[in-house]
C-alpha cells in the first residue's frame, strides 16, 4: 500500500520550507545502490546524494570507522586538538599532493573558504590594492547557496530576491579561454583567483572543451592568479579519476572538496592547497565549530584510504563505458543528447517526450531514482559500487521511459 509514503510525504511538506521539490518517495533504509521505502518497495539509486554517496549506502569500512569513532569521541571543537586530526589532514593533503588542508563541513562553506583565502592571499602575497580583489567565475556555475555564492550565479532561481550581493566577482562564459584571458587582462593586478568547476554538475554535467582546464592553469600561472577548482561534485572518483582535473593532468592551486569526502555519513568539506596559499590564514581569521571534528576526520580518512586504492576510480571508468554505450543507443529514441565522464552523465530528454521531472516520476514508478536538473536534463550519478547488471537494468528502465513505453 501507499499508506505510509503518502502520509509521511504530506507531513514532511506541511512542516518544512518548500525549498526543494522532492519526488514522492520516503526512504526507510538503504544498502549499496539500493534504497527501500517505507512501504517496502526497493529503488535503484542513480543519484547517489548528488555524488555524496560515491561509495554507496552503508559501505562496511566507512560504517565501521564511524561506529568506532561514535563510541569514543565525536567533538572537541578546534579549541583543542584531537587524535584523528593529524592523520586525516595528512592523508588528504597526500591524496591531493598539497601541503595543507582546511576542513569545513558543507560544500558552500569550502567555497566560501576558498574565496576568503584567495582574497587574503591577494592582499598579503600578490600585493593587491586594499578592497580591490576580483575573482573570475564561469557562467552556468553552481557553487552553493550562501549569499556571496548566489550573488555570482546566473540562475535566476538561485539569486533573485536575495540581494544585495558581495562585489568582486566577474563572470565569463564557461569553457571560453579567450574570454577568461580578456577578463584577467582587464585588471591583472587585482585578479586573485579563477574559480571554476572542472565539469559543471548542476549545470547538467557540462564538460568544457578539451584543453580548457590546461588553459585555465596556464593563464593563472602567467598572471599570478590562483586556480581554485571546485571538485565538490566532480571529484573523488566520480569521473574515473581521483579529480576531474586529472583528465587534463592539471593541478589547481586550491582543491575545493565536499560531498563524497564525508562518505555519505557526515558533512565533510575541505580546501586543500600549498603552504604559500593556505598559510595566509592566522588564528581568528576563519573557522567552524564542527569543521574537522573527530567523527568527520575518522570517516574522511577512511574515504581517502578507499580512494588511495584506485579501485573506485577504475570502477567508475569501467562502468562509465556501459553508461556511455547505453545512452548512445537512446539518442533519437527519446533523448536528444548526452554527456558522460566516468560514471556521470547529463541526459537531455527530447522535449516531446516530457520534462526531466516527468521522466523522473515515471522512473520512480519503475523503481529507479534519478533527478532532473534544469528543465529537460537528467543527471545520472549512480553509487560507484553499483553492479554492472543493476546499472544495465536501471538504464533499461530509462530507455523504456524515454521511448514512451
Ligand atoms: N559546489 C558544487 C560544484 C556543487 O555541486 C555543490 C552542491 O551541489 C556545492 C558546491 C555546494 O555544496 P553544499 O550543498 O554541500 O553546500
Amino acid at each position: 500500500s501507499e499508506q505510509r509514503t503518502g502520509e509521511m510525504f504530506r507531513r514532511a511538506e506541511e512542516h518544512t520550507a518548500h525549498n526543494y521539490h522532492p519526488l514522492p518517495v520516503v526512504i526507510d533504509h538503504a544498502e549499496g545502490a539500493w534504497m527501500t521505502d517505507v512501504d517496502g518497495r526497493r529503488h535503484l539509486d542513480l543519484l547517489a546524494g548528488y555524488s555524496a554517496l560515491n561509495f554507496g549506502h552503508g559501505h562496511p569500512d566507512l560504517l565501521r570507522v564511524a561506529h568506532e569513532q561514535l563510541d569514543r569521541l565525536t567533538l572537541t571543537s578546534r579549541a583543542f586538538v584531537h587524535d584523528r586530526f593529524a592523520s586525516f589532514t595528512e592523508a588528504l593533503a597526500d591524496l591531493c599532493g598539497k601541503d595543507m588542508v582546511l576542513p569545513m563541513n558543507t560544500g558552500a562553506e569550502a567555497v566560501e573558504t576558498a574565496i576568503k583565502v584567495a582574497r587574503k592571499w591577494g592582499y598579503e602575497v600578490k600585493g593587491v590594492r586594499d578592497g580591490a580583489a576580483r575573482i573570475i567565475v564561469a557562467s552556468g556555475n553552481f557553487h552553493g547557496r550562501t549569499t556571496t555564492i548566489v550573488g555570482f550565479s546566473d540562475d535566476p532561481d538561485a539569486r533573485d530576491g536575495f540581494g544585495p550581493f558581495t562585489p568582486g566577482f566577474v563572470t565569463v562564459p564557461y569553457g571560453d579561454l579567450a574570454a577568461l584571458e580578456a577578463a584577467i587582462l582587464a585588471d591583472p593586478a587585482s585578479t586573485v583567483a579563477v574559480l571554476v568547476e572542472p565539469i559543471q554538475g548542476e549545470g547538467g554535467v557540462i564538460i568544457p572543451p578539451a584543453g580548457y582546464l590546461r588553459g585555465v592553469r596556464e593563464l593563472c600561472t602567467r598572471h599570478d592568479v590562483l586556480f581554485a577548482a571546485d571538485e565538490i561534485q566532480a571529484g573523488l572518483g566520480r569521473t574515473g579519476r581521483t579529480f576531474a582535473c586529472d583528465h587534463e593532468d592539471v593541478v589547481p592551486d586550491m582543491y575545493v572538496l565536499g560531498k563524497a569526502l564525508g562518505g555519505g555519513i557526515v558533512p565533510v568539506s575541505a580546501v586543500v592547497a600549498d603552504r604559500d596559499v593556505l598559510g595566509v590564514l592566522r588564528p581568528g581569521q576563519h573557522g567552524s565549530t564542527f569543521g574537522g571534528n573527530p567523527l568527520a576526520c575518522a570517516v574522511g580518512e577512511e574515504v581517502v584510504r578507499l580512494l588511495a586504492t584506485g579501485v573506485y576510480q577504475q570502477r567508475a571508468a569501467e562502468l562509465g563505458v556501459l553508461l556511455h554505450d547505453r545512452l548512445a543507443a537512446m539518442v533519437g529514441h527519446g533523448i536528444v543528447g548526452f554527456r558522460t565522464r566516468g560514471l556521470w552523465a547529463g541526459v537531455d530528454i527530447d522535449p516531446n517526450v516530457g520534462t526531466g521531472r516527468a521522466i523522473c516520476e515515471r522512473l520512480l514508478e519503475r523503481g529507479v531514482l534519478a533527478k532532473d536538473t534544469h528543465g529537460s536534463t537528467i543527471r545520472l550519478a549512480p553509487p560507484i559500487v553499483i553492479s554492472a547488471d543493476d546499472l544495465a537494468w536501471g538504464l533499461d528502465q530509462l530507455a523504456a521511459v524515454v521511448a514512451g513505453s
